[in-house]
């Protein structure tokens, strides 16, 4: 038996010192390094972090009986990071998930050690003051009036496409906080949009089925002209539209939808079906938000020495992300192109007052304080909001600046263009995403000897083709396999597989292989490997599917 005193002493050492004492305080830091130091062991050539003695670790299924102590504790959760990818590897180009800076992994740990509660200003403090800066920041880069916009910090990407959506629902039908929906509401939303609009539209009471999807052109942004007539039938019908959501940066393809036609098209429908309200136009800019950093980037000029390719790549995406502006809210996700730790979403609303369309009444939350400058826990949907993610976010803002910023997503844009180029030099590889120029690129791999090109024009538009569509649907995936299981060997790039990055005319899920640059220390020679892997990849597959196709049963 030990007396619960001399347990305590322990719990008390578990915890950073309260009061300056430096001997603690070394205590603290050089348990931070020790595990540094210890996952830095899981390291090898491969773009994953590996398992300590190759073992896989131990299980746990129940709270311990007794308390245990600082080392051991940590040492047990860093074995859960065995077989993560390490999102800095130049090899590593999985999906939209960056690599973090240090800054703002300081800015998430200062946000741990001293914990705000973003959900009133008592909790939170000047912590509070990060997030309407950082507000402020996005406001004025973006090209939002900063004194008439207000932002807050909310659940991802997601969070911020709910926001946008609530608000508009707000519009549209004045009352649904106190009454829910009492009449049929739609969201319209691209097809290549994120899912989140089927949930959002899910969870707001809309539903999924009043989702209005409308189909996109070849390079991914919403079709206008279906868009438009679709919202023309919508209001002649008298339904109500929560919200139009413009996606400025796919997930898969980095397809942007044209706002500037989209926000005419709404107004032109107000006026001319005489509407009581405006219908919502929220961008969903989680990916594409960064690149407002060339608003005012003189490509003629170039000073950063850019090349030509990726000049025009970089310039054809600003000139469409310049019209953020137009939008009534946006969302931006630092945990994407921002390079902070997850979760750190900003949802930014260009006229503060419609914010007030969220508002519970004060008397609701009476144990928390609302200051008159600063009063979220009246308006946002989570009580707690952790301060590590505005400190996170504006880490990276005053490290990077705008220049920062050019400098990286200019780097992985330019490797992005190499893999396109290296890749079109093979007859039986196709970029399916052609005329998106972020840093990620989609292709498909054909057996050796079909013309790529032409035999995927016929499969998108052809239903003739969707028998090969499906067969080469398959080749991709086991090509992508094979890639896979060679990265975690430590033997070339680590690519992600897409299922659906769009539909074929008629209906059918077009699978890619996806390449998504978003280290800084990739190189141009680590991308130009890849093409080579790829055709061994398709010489293993092709040999394992003839062989299957020798050993299988006669059907005859
Ligand atoms: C990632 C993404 C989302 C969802 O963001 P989370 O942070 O994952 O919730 C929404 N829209 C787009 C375009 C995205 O790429």
């Amino acid at each position: 038996m030990s007396d619960y005193k001399s347990i305590l002493e322990k719990i008390r050492l578990a915890f950073p010192t309260p009061t300056s004492d430096k001997v603690h305080e070394a205590y603290f830091i050089h348990t931070i390094l020790r595990t540094l130091d210890h996952v830095d062991d899981l390291k090898s050539s491969a773009p994953v972090l590996g398992f300590r003695n190759n073992q896989e670790p131990q299980s746990w299924n129940e709270i311990p009986e007794n308390f245990s102590n600082v080392e051991w504790s940590i040492h047990q959760i860093t074995e859960y990071l065995s077989g993560l990818t390490i999102w800095g590897h130049p090899n590593a180009q999985t999906n939209v998930v960056p690599p973090t800076t240090i800054p703002s992994i300081v800015g998430n740990l200062i946000g741990a050690i001293y914990n705000p509660n973003m959900v009133g200003i008592d909790y939170s403090s000047r912590v509070a003051k990060a997030e309407q800066e950082v507000s402020k920041i996005c406001a004025n880069l973006i090209g939002y009036d900063a004194e008439q916009s207000v932002g807050l910090f909310t659940f991802g990407g997601t969070g911020t496409n709910f926001y946008g959506t609530k608000i508009g629902l707000e519009k549209a039908c004045p009352g649904t906080l106190q009454t829910g929906i009492t009449q049929k509401t739609v969201v319209f939303a691209s097809e290549t949009a994120h899912y989140c609009k089927l949930s959002i539209s899910a969870w707001l009471g809309i539903g999924m089925n009043n989702v209005v999807i409308i189909p996109t052109n070849e390079n991914n942004s919403m079709d206008v002209q279906i868009f438009e007539q679709k919202l023309r039938e919508t209001l002649a019908a008298g339904t109500r539209v929560a919200a139009i959501v413009a996606t400025m940066g796919t997930t898969d393809s980095f397809g942007i939808d044209p706002l500037q036609e989209i926000h005419d098209i709404r107004n032109r429908c107000v006026e001319e079906f005489n509407l009581d309200y405006r219908p919502h136009i929220h961008a969903d800019s989680v990916i594409g938000w960064i690149w407002s950093v060339f608003n005012d980037y003189d490509f003629s000029k170039n000073s950063l020495g850019f090349s030509i390719r990726t000049l025009r790549r970089l310039s054809d995406s600003a000139r469409r992300i310049k019209q953020l502006h137009l939008a009534d809210s946006i969302g931006i996700d630092f945990h994407k192109t921002g390079f902070t730790p997850y979760t750190s979403s900003l949802f930014l609303l260009k006229n503060r007052p419609d914010l007030e369309l969220l508002n519970r009444s004060e008397e609701s939350i009476p144990y928390i304080k609302q200051d008159k400058s600063y009063c979220p826990g009246i308006y946002t949907l989570e009580a707690s909001r952790g301060g590590a993610a505005p400190l996170a976010a504006m880490a990276n803002m005053l490290l990077f600046g705008k220049e920062g910023y050019q400098v990286l997503l200019g780097h992985l844009v330019e490797m992005a263009e190499n893999l396109r180029e290296s890749l079109e030099v093979h007859g039986n590889i196709t970029c399916v995403n052609s005329y998106n120029y972020g840093s990620v690129t989609l292709f498909r791999v054909y057996p050796e000897g079909v013309d790529a090109e032409t035999m995927f024009q016929n499969e998108m538009r052809n239903p003739e083709y969707a028998a090969s569509l499906e067969k080469h649907n398959e080749l991709n995936r086991l090509v992508h396999d094979y890639i896979y299981r060679e990265a975690l060997e430590g033997r070339g790039a680590m690519l992600s597989l897409t299922e659906n990055y769009r539909s074929s005319s008629y209906g059918k899920p077009i699978v890619a292989i996806k390449s998504y640059v978003m280290s800084p220390f990739t190189t141009a020679p680590v991308v130009q490997t890849i093409p080579a892997k790829i055709l061994e990849a398709l010489a293993v597959v092709q040999a394992e599917l003839k062989s299957q196709a020798l050993l299988a049963p006669e059907t005859a």
